[in-house]
């Protein structure tokens, strides 16, 4: 085993990349990168855990354990009806006061 120095997004926190190019064109098109205005930074995303039963639509009742619900408080929908291409760029976006780029920016540290 050998230990490397990488590159991690600064967004999702997620995604690493050994060429520091590959990732800042991830970082660009990140959904968690507030410049893109998608759901995961914006203040209409809900998350909400429910119990699901997997078979339900099928007559049957197999438990599933919880289940994550991503709702859209402004298009009053399920993210998974909106396309993945949609769910950037969106006219309803505000930003999450939660984010590291909402809190600098309220700081006065990212004027721009
Ligand atoms: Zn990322």
């Amino acid at each position: 085993m050998k230990n490397v120095a990488a590159w991690q997004c600064e967004f999702c926190h997620r995604k690493v990349h050994m060429n520091k190019t590959h990732m800042a064109k991830h970082e660009f098109v990140c959904f968690h990168n507030p410049r893109r205005k998608a759901c995961q930074t914006c203040d209409n995303h809900i998350v909400e855990w429910d119990e699901e039963y997997t078979g339900h639509r099928f007559g049957e009742a197999t438990y599933s354990g919880p289940i994550k619900i991503d709702y859209c408080e402004a298009k009053e929908t399920t993210l998974d009806k909106i396309p993945r291409w949609k769910q950037c760029e969106c006219k309803e976006w505000k930003p999450k006061e939660s984010t590291l780029w909402a809190r600098k920016r309220n700081s006065g540290a990212c004027k721009s």
